[in-house]
């Protein structure tokens, strides 16, 4: 018989978790006015908040740490770094940062006025903030597919040509700063982007003079999806998909906490001297000195091993192979779930499990709730609170999808853990239809409410 994927490593170090009762969590849950950011890491039994600096390293990155080279210029450890991503990446300039978004403030900072027009597919939301904490507008042009959970389609993060071109011939090229090309894109559900869409918008953004920028947090994880998924690609190596998807765009900015599996850390990448030259002032400004960018020498050492390791097929394999367990697992379950599952994380379609809540009262963090308590599981809502208000109108926006996200951290879980938070929303599934309130907010912040956000039943 053919031999099933297997982790291509083993455990050494252990971190004991603590399984707390119902009781417990109905008090603690409570206590952070129901927002699960607000809750001790050790009142979470398995915590799928994020799989955003989560991950586990390698003793080959822990021996980075040891090796690294604290120098305030010209850390060895920088040009180790440096090295990883002109071969890998194909770009001759970085810029380190200390995660994702700081690399968004250098480089829009550089590169973004008010009253700029941002197309791209399903921005993240520090992407989205960062653009329009500059008074610029950030346009969603990805493929209408992507908003159907039940309906299959192999590269969901797609943007849409037509979408984009419309914005190319409304606004004149110099208030189109860029186009953000998300891979995987996050926000619609850890969706991939093909290579044929990545030429043809790369090709249309050519014709209309705007740069093709990156966000490139879950890259390796989106060749894996065009090896597996896209005619002729299954022969090639993940590094060789990479090298081809870059060679599409003109810059990058990445959190490294995602696909290159560190604690901490991102970096910005581009071709162009003069963008270089120019994010590299903000970079100092705001994040430090150009061979450290806010991160430890150790950091850059440990960022540049894990970029090797998170391009390597294997890993990827058994990674992405993980997610989809739990995707298969709930879906016997009949718990609906956005299809195919996405490289980092399975997504549950709050508005179908839970149609009995009004979608004024949020639906998809009344479900985070739920899951918290039935079993001490922490995911996160990726539906209205998240999507925030309208900047114009101040009214809540809601979303075409009310998500619950499960993200996998990297390395860290078994297949028990993924079957226990299976059996714990099943069971939640099973009462769906006593549970018909929801929450209402009695405070938020002004931007990116939904990290403090505080709540109350209706
Ligand atoms: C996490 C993430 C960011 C922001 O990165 P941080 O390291 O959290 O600051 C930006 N874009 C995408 C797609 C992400 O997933």
């Amino acid at each position: 018989m053919k031999l099933p994927y297997a982790e291509p490593y083993k455990i050494k170090v252990v971190e004991p978790v603590y399984r707390s009762t119902r009781e417990e969590r109905e008090k603690w849950i409570k206590e952070t006015r129901y927002n699960l950011f607000g809750l001790r890491s050790d009142r979470v039994f398995i915590d799928l908040l994020t799989d955003s600096g989560t991950g586990a390293m390698s003793h080959y990155q822990w021996s980075e740490i040891m090796l690294g080279d604290e120098s305030y210029a010209g850390s060895l450890s920088y040009f180790k770094l440096k090295e990883v991503i002109n071969n890998l990446l194909g770009m001759p300039h970085f810029i380190p940062a200390h995660q994702g978004r700081a690399a968004e403030n250098v480089l829009f900072s550089a590169t973004i006025k008010e009253g700029d027009i941002v197309p791209g597919n399903s921005h993240f939301d520090t992407t989205k903030g960062h653009i329009e904490f500059r008074r610029a507008v950030a346009v969603d042009c990805t493929i209408d597919e992507s908003f159907n959970t039940e309906l299959y389609h192999p590269f969901k993060g797609n943007i849409d040509p037509e979408k984009l071109e419309t914005v190319f011939k409304k606004y004149p090229a110099d208030k189109i700063p860029m186009c953000i090309v998300t891979l995987t894109c996050n926000t619609s559900g850890g969706q991939p982007v093909s290579m044929q869409n990545i030429k043809d918008v790369s090709a249309l953004c050519k014709k209309y003079n705007v740069p093709v920028i990156f966000d490139a947090a879950r890259f390796a994880e989106n060749a894996y999806f065009i090896k597996t998924r896209e005619e002729g690609y299954s022969d090639k190596s993940i590094k060789e998909i990479v090298g081809e998807m870059f060679s599409y765009a003109d810059g990058a900015t990445m959190s490294s906490k995602k696909d290159a599996i560190v604690n901490i850390g991102g970096f910005l990448a581009m071709r162009n001297e003069d963008l270089f030259k120019k994010a590299s002032t903000y970079c100092i400004m705001f994040e430090g000195y150009l061979t450290y960018g806010g991160l430890a020498g150790r950091d850059l050492g440990a960022l540049a091993q894990g970029l090797m390791e998170g391009t390597e097929f294997d890993y990827l394999e058994a990674r992405i192979g993980q997610v989809e367990y739990l995707g298969e697992k709930l879906k016997s379950y009949n718990i609906p779930i956005q299809q195919p599952t996405g490289g980092h994380a399975v997504f549950v379609d709050a508005k179908k499990f839970l149609p009995n809540v009004p979608k004024e009262q949020y639906q998809a963090q009344t479900l985070a709730v739920e899951l918290y308590l039935e079993g001490g599981v922490r995911g996160v809502e990726i539906g209205t609170i998240l999507a925030d208000r309208d900047p114009e109108t101040r009214e809540n926006r809601y979303p075409a999808l009310e998500l619950l996200r499960l993200a996998i951290p990297r390395r860290v879980y078994t297949n028990n853990h993924m079957d226990y938070i299976a059996a714990s929303l099943a069971n939640v599934y099973e009462k769906r239809e006593s549970i018909n309130k929801g929450f209402k907010i009695t405070y938020e912040a002004p931007i990116m409410r939904h990290f403090t956000v505080k709540l109350e039943r209706v």
